[in-house]
């Protein structure tokens, strides 16, 4: 990687702040799903042992630039206390006279976590008064926040302008090297595996993955309705965009084109819209019928799409089967977890991004199988696509 890393840096005594990614689902004052503070840790743990006064900021659900309680950063802060076993200590505001007495308190090897980012509107503007503030907290930046480094915001962008040294964390570096491989150098058969509910989020992954010859992109989830409407098939009343038929047309000339495979399901599981308890059924993609629904991909398509990452060497994948959240829709998303981690068993390097997908690995019991679990969504979409994360490139090179 180019990019300058905290491995470059002497933090001895130094005031280091360190963007981190803890916008965790937090329910009446309890951490609920604990992954993304966990993957911060080897972060904290290294800036702590070489003697670094450790600012950590983040920010937590969609306050929308006011201070609302339910989504303060304390409960992630007696959280985080517990898992490193010593205090982590908290300011009420992430600047102002609150952040600066507590950053003025702490020692070498302490930690102190700021409250909610987005606490301020500032934040999301990236607006540059904002930045300078927080900048005037610390000596020296780290941004290991991969999942919003495609967001340009005051604390992932605009510090940076104000700081002599802003260097990449381990969490970062990490999603940087393995995202990078995959997409540079990515050893072959290279399948892709993409699902959720739009093609217009996907187009520009699509386009790059084709453009970089991946040998097959495999299309569950409600996305392949848009492709099977383009194509004249009957989808009933699946989820559809009507205004991106052409576009689906369009990337699978170019996919063809290039010699690009792609590939969409044979088999779905759908309900009657008129009565959706209690008509769910297994049907071939060809006979829906214009009263129903498409919810996930069926079993046949689960094989299918096993078969066809049964010779990759780089597997990726993002955006669930099927409407995962509901009960019985999940089968597909957990079939296809089960399936890429019998190729990561088989040697492929396999890597997972976006909530869904990584909720069904963890649903599969299989995580400690996956190469690499990306705590990104979005910005592991963006970061396929070719874009440079704004995030990214705001950091000093090497
Ligand atoms: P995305 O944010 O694009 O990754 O989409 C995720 C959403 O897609 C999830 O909330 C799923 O419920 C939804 N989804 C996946 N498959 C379907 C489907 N066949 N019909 C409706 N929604 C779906």
């Amino acid at each position: 990687m180019g990019k300058l890393s905290i491995k470059d840096l002497d933090l001895k005594g130094k005031r280091v702040f360190v963007r981190v990614d803890f916008n965790v689902p937090v329910k009446d004052g309890k951490v609920e799903d604990d992954t993304r503070i966990r993957a911060a840790l080897p972060t904290i743990r290294y800036a702590i042992e070489r003697g670094a006064r450790v600012i950590l900021a983040s920010h937590l659900g969609r306050p929308k630039g006011a201070r609302v309680e339910k989504y303060s950063l304390r409960p992630v802060a007696d959280y985080l206390s517990e898992l490193l076993g010593r205090p982590v200590a908290f300011a009420d505001d992430c600047v102002g006279a609150a952040a600066r007495g507590a950053v003025e308190g702490l020692k070498d090897g302490e930690v102190l976590l700021l409250e909610n980012l987005r606490f301020h509107k500032e934040e999301e503007k990236n607006d540059d008064a904002f930045a300078r503030e927080l900048a005037s907290l610390c000596d020296l930046y780290v941004n290991d926040a991969f999942g919003t480094a495609h967001r340009a915001h005051a604390s992932t962008v605009g510090i940076t302008k104000f700081m002599e040294k802003s260097a990449a964390g381990l969490l970062m570096e990490k999603e940087l090297e393995y995202l990078g491989r995959a997409l540079h150098d990515p050893k072959r058969p290279f399948v892709a595996i993409l699902g959720g509910a739009k093609v217009s989020d996907k187009i520009p992954v699509i386009n790059s993955l084709i453009s970089r010859r991946v040998d097959r992109i495999l299309i569950g989830g409600a996305m392949a309705y848009t492709f099977f409407k383009a194509e004249g098939f009957t989808v009933g009343k699946s989820l559809v965009e009507d205004n991106m038929l052409e576009t689906a047309r369009e990337l699978k000339r170019r996919a063809g084109a290039e010699g690009v495979e792609l590939v969409l399901p044979t088999d779905h599981q759908v309900v009657d819209s008129f009565d959706p308890l209690h008509s769910r059924k297994t049907i071939p993609v060809e006979f829906t019928n214009i009263g129903q629904v498409g919810l996930d991909i069926g079993k046949e398509t689960v094989a299918l799409f096993a078969n066809e990452i049964k010779d990759a060497k780089t597997v990726i994948w993002n955006g669930p089967m099927g409407v995962f959240e509901e009960k019985g829709f999940d089968e597909g998303t957990v079939g296809v977890a089960r399936a890429v981690a019998e190729a990561a068993e088989r040697g492929a390097t396999v890597i997972v991004g976006g909530g869904d997908s990584v909720a069904a690995i963890h649903q599969a019991g299989v995580a400690d199988k996956i190469t690499h679990i990306s705590t990104g969504g979005g910005a592991t979409l963006e970061f396929l696509a070719g874009d440079e994360l704004p995030g990214v490139a705001a950091l000093n090179d090497k």
